[in-house]
């Protein structure tokens, strides 16, 4: 039997002010939880806050991300482009924080470094950066999936004399020239992720010389972005329902539904006039409106790569550079596609130079520049577009120990174990948000976090209309959710390409283990499953009153 002496300081802490621990952190006040948010950053936003780099912005409607079930608390915004950009998302997301008035319960400039379970008293126990401790009942991450850095680790990197930094730490609080104007500068970016492609384009426009060290060229697709014609927002304004019930029917909680055929039953003036009618669209329908098998058939999928890869032939004039620009090992949509503004046309530039490390990597770095194949490439400014460690990186950096004290990065050190990716056996009380193989991360965040802190809120709220101080997922139910988790992947192209969302390991005998960190399945049938287990009195999980 449970027993507490103690009270813990508060019932919850929710570590991360990004769009998914605000929302909780409102929806647990209103329940009349007393709470309390950490953030890292000296403000809110999370993505939005960290990531300043020019031409950061979303891949996603803007009308579909912005925390549109909650329009009825943010009802007047009106998003000024289809995809906005990072200053406006940043702006939405602090006006969010003001209309839930989330901020005083926030201590921003706190880095939580460990949180132990208390198993004698039943709570949580949090370290500081600054060394404060705190205690709660239930902990909450809203750490991020894309939220710690990844510095590649290139002999030398320290060395470097000019201006460098990760694509995430930007310098400067805003997108003024002062920051953003590279003119009579040599620059460096390494990394042609998504991130890469949102920089390159922009910073060739003042770059007296822009060098890219791309290491796997991607499959990218046009933006497409525009201004809005505020009549739109009226109008899915006038409906919001209509609009948030069909996004919740879709697979990712974008506003695309997937071709109703597989690729073989078209005929390939079929397939060609489906794939210039998506490639022409702004947004992910390229990616989400192709054929239901793309990611799951091979065939079908070289259909698509074969027609962007001509796109690609047809947009950069050296045929040469253009068939470096063609990605050889993953099929299309295996890793997230990066959404392009005239990202090919910069190679047409004469001081844009694409410089090949997956041909020959960078030997190091030096107090100069970079030294690749044997030349060397002075810059002024090195940036680093290498990504995050993703999904489970955030919470690798917080030291995290459950019953017995075994250490949450031990526990998966395999890859994660979950149940619905919400709760890990052996961590009581602790929910992951927008977390492990979880149904948010491989979708429209915005809405699949949303839901996803409603349902933890109605589980806590669950728990205290009916006195249970204890949840648990139950290990037969966490060993069934994470073996689903991996067969879903295993039966999508996924499976064979590296990607934030997998776990690679090189194994000894020179094969490679790939671990999904999310949950590929559909965000509908997800939610099915958590609301099943909801339905079912929260099957799965073990909560329990206190003695
Ligand atoms: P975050 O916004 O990452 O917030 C997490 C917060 O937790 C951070 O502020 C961090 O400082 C804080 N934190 C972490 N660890 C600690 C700690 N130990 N102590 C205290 N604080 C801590 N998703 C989409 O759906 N559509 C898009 O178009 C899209 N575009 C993106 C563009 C970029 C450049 C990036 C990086 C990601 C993008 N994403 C997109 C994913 C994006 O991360 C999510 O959409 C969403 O913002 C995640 O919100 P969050 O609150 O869960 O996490
Ligand atoms: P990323 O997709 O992981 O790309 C990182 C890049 O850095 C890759 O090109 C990688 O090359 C390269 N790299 C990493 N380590 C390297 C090393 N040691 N040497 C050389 N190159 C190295 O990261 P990201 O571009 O920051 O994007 C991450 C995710 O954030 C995206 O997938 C997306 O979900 C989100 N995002 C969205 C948008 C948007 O459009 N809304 C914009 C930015 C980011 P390899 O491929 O060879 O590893």
């Amino acid at each position: 039997m449970l027993k507490q002496v103690t009270q813990p300081d508060f019932d919850a802490i929710v570590i991360g002010a990004g769009i998914t621990g605000m929302y909780q952190t409102y929806l647990l006040d209103k329940m009349g939880l007393k709470v309390r948010g950490y953030e890292a950053g000296t403000d809110v936003g999370g993505t939005w806050y960290w990531n300043r780099y020019p031409g950061c912005r979303l891949d996603t409607e803007s009308y579909a991300y912005g925390y549109f079930a909650l329009n009825g608390i943010i009802p007047e915004w009106q998003w000024s482009e289809r995809f906005a950009g990072q200053p406006e998302l940043l702006r939405y997301a602090q006006y969010a924080a003001d209309r839930m008035d989330v901020r005083r319960h926030y201590e921003f400039e706190v880095r939580v470094t460990s949180a132990h379970y208390d198993e004698a008293q039943n709570c949580w126990r949090l370290t500081l950066q600054d060394g404060r401790t705190a205690s709660c009942r239930f902990l909450l991450s809203a750490v991020g999936p894309l939220s710690a850095t990844r510095m590649p680790s290139i002999p030398g990197i320290e060395s470097f004399e000019g201006q460098s930094f990760h694509s995430s730490r930007w310098p400067g609080d805003d997108h003024s020239a002062r920051h953003t104007d590279f003119t009579g500068k040599r620059v460096g970016v390494i990394g042609t992720g998504a991130t890469g492609v949102q920089i390159i384009p922009v910073v060739a426009k003042t770059a007296q010389q822009l060098y890219v060290f791309q290491r796997t060229p991607n499959w990218c697709a046009p933006l497409g972005n525009h201004p809005l014609d505020p009549g739109l927002i009226d109008r899915l304004r006038g409906d919001p329902h209509d609009f948030l019930a069909f996004i919740k029917t879709t697979d990712t909680a974008f506003p695309y539904q997937r071709h109703p055929k597989k690729a073989i039953e078209s005929t390939p003036e079929e397939r060609l006039a489906l794939f210039e009618s998506l490639y022409d669209m702004p947004g992910y329908g390229i990616w989400l409106s192709g054929y239901r098998d793309l990611l799951t058939n091979k065939v079908s999928n070289q259909y698509l790569a074969d027609f962007i890869a001509d796109k690609i032939r047809s947009r950069v004039k050296d045929p040469v550079l253009a068939e470096k620009l063609i990605p050889k090992n993953h099929a299309f949509g295996t890793r997230r596609v990066p959404l392009e503004t005239r990202y090919y046309e910069v190679y047409n530039e004469s001081n844009v130079e694409l410089v090949d490390i997956g041909e020959s990597p960078i030997e190091r770095i030096t107090p100069r520049g970079v030294m690749v194949g044997g030349r060397d490439i002075e810059l002024d400014v090195l940036i680093f577009a290498t990504g995050f460690d993703g999904v489970t990186g955030a919470l690798d950096r917080i030291d995290i120990r459950g019953k017995d004290g075994k250490r949450l990065k031990d526990v998966w050190a395999d890859g994660p174990q979950t149940y619905l990716g919400l709760q890990i056996a052996g961590f009581p009380n602790f929910f992951t948000l927008v977390g492990a193989h979880n149904g948010a991360s491989f979708c429209n965040i915005g809405v699949c976090g949303a839901l996803q802190v409603e349902w933890v809120g109605r589980m806590i709220d669950h728990m205290r209309r009916n006195s249970l101080e204890y949840a648990e997922a139950n290990p037969d139910y966490q060993a069934s959710w994470t073996e689903q988790v991996y067969q879903v992947y295993a039966k999508t192209l996924l499976a064979d390409s590296d990607a934030w969302w997998a776990r690679v390991t090189q194994n000894p005998d020179g094969t490679v283990t790939r671990r999904a960190l999310i949950y590929v399945g559909s965000a509908p049938d997800y939610r099915a499953q958590c609301e099943k287990a909801a339905e079912n009195g929260y099957e799965g999980f073990v909560l329990q009153a206190l003695g």
